[in-house]
């Protein structure tokens, strides 16, 4: 099978750039491996209300579990509560509903396809239909990678990155919170751990940058738990159990020769506080609209991609990255957490400093 342009991964980055080529009236191919787009859901769910400038959250009313006004950092004694306001996602609806804006527009979904090899000679990608247990070959002129984290699809030019492992819970809340909150313990070391209100339930989990640190994610999570039961801010029932992966080392490669990289495949998590779907969409937006305007002009125009991403993400990311490796390892008890936290986290005014 030919198309334009084929996009491996239908998270946010991905269907963002299947809805900008579909818009544009650009043939274009999304594959994911998930039977059901956006599940299981890995993700905390919380995004800034900027998300409003790229997508219509009126048009997929379910895809929002409640609104968020603040920001409170829990930093050893202290809290600092900040204006912050956003939305917590249901991802798995929110996911769900994107992709299928892009087949709306015009795009083709594989879902249940797992994409296992490039051929960047031949321009080709092989797909196993998971269900159907065949293999095909779809031929491209540019490909889109919005694999997530940690995909099998780095440019063979690709240096190491570091990750963040997270871990959390989905259990039940016992206050009503119209804030987010991230809490900094020297037991969650080069990470955080975060309460995210959805409803009368709260994701709560930890991140912790491997290997950097040895502490085991398990008995933190455990450690952490029990400190908000003993607040009494959650009850003990576990509902759901999640984990997953964070790119924290900043940008990765943006391009290589028709190939564009996208969200978590391109590194866009920003490196202190993992936040991801935001960016995901911007990226994966900017490179279906670079990838369209190469099909109309038959010239390939993905460094303009490049050029735009590190326009917006180099110089923030770089600052993060730096901060996130001089700052935390000086964090590793609460009188340097309570010292260093406005230094570490962009909601400071400090942090600009
Ligand atoms: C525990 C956790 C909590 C988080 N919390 C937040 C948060 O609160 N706010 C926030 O902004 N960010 C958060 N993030 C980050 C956020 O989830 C990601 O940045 C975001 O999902 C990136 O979107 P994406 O489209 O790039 O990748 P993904 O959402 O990972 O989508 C990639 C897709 O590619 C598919 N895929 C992968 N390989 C293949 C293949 N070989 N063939 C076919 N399909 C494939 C996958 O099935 C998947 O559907 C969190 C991450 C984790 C792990």
């Amino acid at each position: 099978m030919k198309t334009k342009v084929a996009i491996i991964g239908a998270g946010p980055a991905g269907s963002s750039a299947a809805i900008a080529l579909s818009k544009k009236g650009i043939p274009n191919i999304l594959i994911d491996k998930r039977r059901t787009v956006g599940l299981p859901v890995q993700c905390a769910e919380f995004v800034s209300s900027s998300i409003s400038s790229y997508v219509d959250l009126s048009s997929m009313p379910s895809a929002v579990n409640q609104k968020i006004k603040y920001i409170c950092i829990n930093a050893g004694s202290k809290t600092y509560k900040f204006s912050g306001s956003g939305y917590i996602l249901n991802r798995d609806i929110f996911d769900l509903n994107l992709s299928e804006k892009a087949v709306q527009s015009g795009s083709k979904l594989f879902a249940g396809s797992r994409v296992y090899k490039i051929d960047r000679k031949k321009n080709c990608i092989e797909v196993l239909d998971v269900l159907e247990k065949i293999v095909y070959e779809i031929y491209y002129d540019y490909l889109i990678i919005a694999a997530g984290p940690n995909n099998i699809f780095k440019s063979t030019h690709s240096q190491g990155e570091s990750y963040i492992y997270a871990l959390q819970i989905k259990t039940e809340l016992l206050k009503e919170l119209d804030s987010v909150f991230c809490y900094f313990r020297h037991y969650i070391p080069y990470g955080y751990g975060w309460v995210f209100p959805k409803g009368d339930h709260a994701n709560v989990g930890i991140g912790i940058e491997k290997p950097v640190s040895d502490v085991n994610l398990f008995s933190s999570l455990k450690k952490f738990a029990g400190e908000l039961r003993s607040e009494g801010l959650i009850g003990s029932e576990v509902i759901e159990k999640t984990s997953g992966l964070v790119p924290v080392s900043g940008l990765n490669d943006l391009t290589e020769d028709n190939i564009a990289f996208c969200g978590d495949a391109a590194g866009l998590t920003h490196p202190v506080t993992g936040a991801g779907i935001l960016n995901a969409i911007i990226s994966g937006s900017l490179a279906g609209d670079y990838a369209a305007d190469s099909v109309e002009a038959s010239k390939n125009f993905l460094n303009d991609y490049k050029e735009e991403i590190e326009s917006i993400f180099k110089k923030p990311f770089l600052t993060a990255s730096k901060k996130r490796y001089r700052l935390y390892p000086l964090m590793n008890d609460d009188s340097g957490i309570s010292e260093n936290i406005k230094f570490l986290w962009p909601s400071f005014e400090e942090y600009y400093v």
